[in-house]
């Protein structure tokens, strides 16, 4: 299932990060442990440890493992946070988390997307602390406040209701924007206000509101 061979091109595929830029070694020690080629099709495990984003089901993607990197990394993952992720998708960036100490709360809006992350939660024993079927629009209020909060879609405008469910304190990463985004955080530094920061563009699968079957 996880073989040897896996191992050594996960090892690459740390190293390629690195030479980008991605200096947190509790992002890069975590993706070194998911077994990404267990997130796609096996008719597609070459593809798993290159840096290229990949189709799942349904139109989506799994994100490029930079871009897994580049999120993670902008969240400061402390051990025990508790996250919320927009967009489950395959689980990857779910299962890195979750492998970098966190609690994960994750909801996905594609019944059939669902399905998928919940087998291979299941499948590679990492499991995100809630995970479930819904319009990520919304947030978890029953769950808030988050210790930070991450969009894996593009949002065409800024979700104000998940600003809301952020902790003072707390980090938001977003890609902003229609068919390019930029790679947005807001830090919550009061109850009103938030400091806004942009990391370059970037280019996901949109953001989209109620859920599908
Ligand atoms: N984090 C994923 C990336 C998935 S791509 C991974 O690691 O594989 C983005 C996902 O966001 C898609 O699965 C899409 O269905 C989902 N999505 C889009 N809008 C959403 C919304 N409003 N609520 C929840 N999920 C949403």
């Amino acid at each position: 299932m996880d073989e040897f061979k896996h191992k050594g091109k996960r090892e690459q595929l740390i190293k390629l990060l690195r030479s980008k830029g991605i200096e947190d070694e509790n992002v890069l020690e975590a993706m070194n442990r998911v077994p990404r080629h267990l997130f796609m099709d096996s008719a597609f495990e070459e593809f798993a440890y290159k840096d290229q984003a990949f189709p799942i089901a349904s139109g989506q993607t799994i994100s490029h493992p930079f871009t897994v990197a580049k999120q993670s990394s902008l969240l400061h993952v402390k051990r025990g946070d508790k996250i919320l992720e927009i967009g489950t998708g395959s689980g990857y960036q779910a299962a890195v988390l979750v492998e970098m100490g966190a609690e994960v709360y994750t909801i996905e809006r594609q019944k059939d997307l669902f399905d998928f992350s919940q087998r291979i939660f299941k499948k590679i024993k990492i499991r995100p602390k809630y995970a479930t079927y819904g319009d990520g629009y919304k947030g978890f209020p029953s769950f808030a406040p988050f210790d930070s909060i991450i969009v894996t879609a593009g949002s065409p405008m800024i979700p104000k209701t998940l600003l809301k469910q952020l902790k003072v304190g707390g980090i938001m990463v977003i890609p902003i924007g229609k068919d390019n985004q930029m790679m947005t955080t807001f830090l919550r530094v009061g109850e009103r206000d938030f400091e806004k920061m942009e990391f370059g563009d970037c280019q996901f699968v949109p953001m989209l509101e109620r859920t599908e079957k």
